[in-house]
């Protein structure tokens, strides 16, 4: 396999932190978080529901909803420019939101308006990117991206409404929006979590192939681990806002490290795992994002918690074995585990 991580860093999130001001407090849900993606990379960003990682993606597109939420610092630095220089409704953010970063998202039918033709909303995408786009041309490039996404009878198919599609076609609509303008980036939320589960294969599959064959870089937000494994090329583990372990895929899901990550991987059966092995689910429930300790925030369900984890402060990232695997614990498990 080529050597994708010796290309310079297309997207370089660092120190990001959003908030949401509620009646409650504040709601840290993006906690000081760092990562980045390469040219032509496939990265994913995986925990449970509210760890922050949609909250995270949206943050880089400024899609945040403001009240109640706020990008309160960091930087989003994609391909030489930070990001957050920019108003969330500057011409700027506009033409990077969906011609150079473009997200698909959990349920087409919800981001697909229900009310027109899914021609007339490609062609929308393509003409607000390309204000030269006549409309004859721009309806032939719909027909060829639908056309790309594997959608039979394309010219046809332009005049239907969402709801007269099937949830893998919605799907396929949404890559072909999300590729129309040649985007450097894909940010796919949960990309196939209402689909069924044959349907979810050949989605990933037709995604995986446009992402190649144009070297476009894919961040997946996901909690399904088969998918992680044979897609991502480095993962990203999340939890209560931060990232607590990140790695290459395979080193990551051989060699976990953060309790965290290994609770989550005994959850899921394994392919090569015994037939008869036990599956364990990580007890108790993710912490209030409104009331994180000044603790590690996974000690009331960590199996290894020790008086050592009560008494320091939070953790911060640091390296563990193999050069790009890093990981938030106070405790070496291995060591542990001998
Ligand atoms: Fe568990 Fe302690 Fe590591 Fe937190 S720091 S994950 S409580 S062992």
């Amino acid at each position: 396999m080529e050597n994708k991580h010796a290309s310079e860093h297309l997207l370089e999130i660092k120190n990001l932190r959003t908030s949401f001001f509620t009646n409650n407090g504040e709601v840290k849900a993006v906690n000081d978080v760092s990562f980045h993606v390469d040219k032509g990379e496939v990265v994913a960003i995986v925990g449970e529901s509210g760890c922050g990682k949609s909250v995270t993606q949206m943050s880089i597109m400024q899609l945040v909803q403001s009240p109640p939420g706020k990008i309160l610092g960091g930087e989003v630095n994609f391909d030489g420019r930070n990001l957050l220089e920019y108003s969330s409704n500057s011409p700027e953010m506009r033409a990077v939101r969906g011609a150079e970063i473009a997200m698909i998202f959990q349920e087409p039918m919800t981001s697909l308006n229900p009310i027109i033709t899914v021609g007339n909303q490609l062609v929308e995408v393509l003409r607000t990117h390309n204000k030269q786009l006549g409309k004859k041309e721009a309806f032939k490039q719909a027909a060829a991206a639908l056309e790309n996404v594997g959608i039979p009878d394309p010219v046809a198919r332009l005049k239907n409404y969402p709801f007269e599609m099937s949830g893998g076609m919605r799907q396929r609509v949404m890559i072909a929006n999300a590729v129309a303008c040649n985007s450097k980036l894909i940010i796919a939320d949960e990309p196939t979590t209402a689909l069924d589960v044959t349907t979810q294969a050949q989605v990933m599959e037709l995604l995986m192939d446009i992402v190649n064959k144009n070297q476009i870089a894919l961040i997946v937000i996901t909690h399904n681990l088969g998918l992680v494994n044979r897609y991502a090329d480095r993962i990203y583990v999340m939890y209560a806002g931060k990232i607590v372990e990140s790695g290459t895929t395979e080193e990551l899901l051989k060699r976990p490290k953060h309790p965290y990550t290994i609770g989550l991987l005994e959850s899921v059966p394994r392919l090569d795992g015994q037939t008869d092995e036990q599956l364990v689910p990580i007890q108790g429930s993710p912490p209030n994002l409104a009331q994180l300790p000044d603790h590690c925030a996974f000690m009331p369900r960590c199996k290894y918690a020790c008086e050592l984890c009560r008494n320091k402060p939070i953790p911060e990232l640091r390296k563990s074995s193999g050069d790009e695997h890093f990981v938030a614990c106070h405790l070496n498990i291995d060591e542990v585990n001998e």
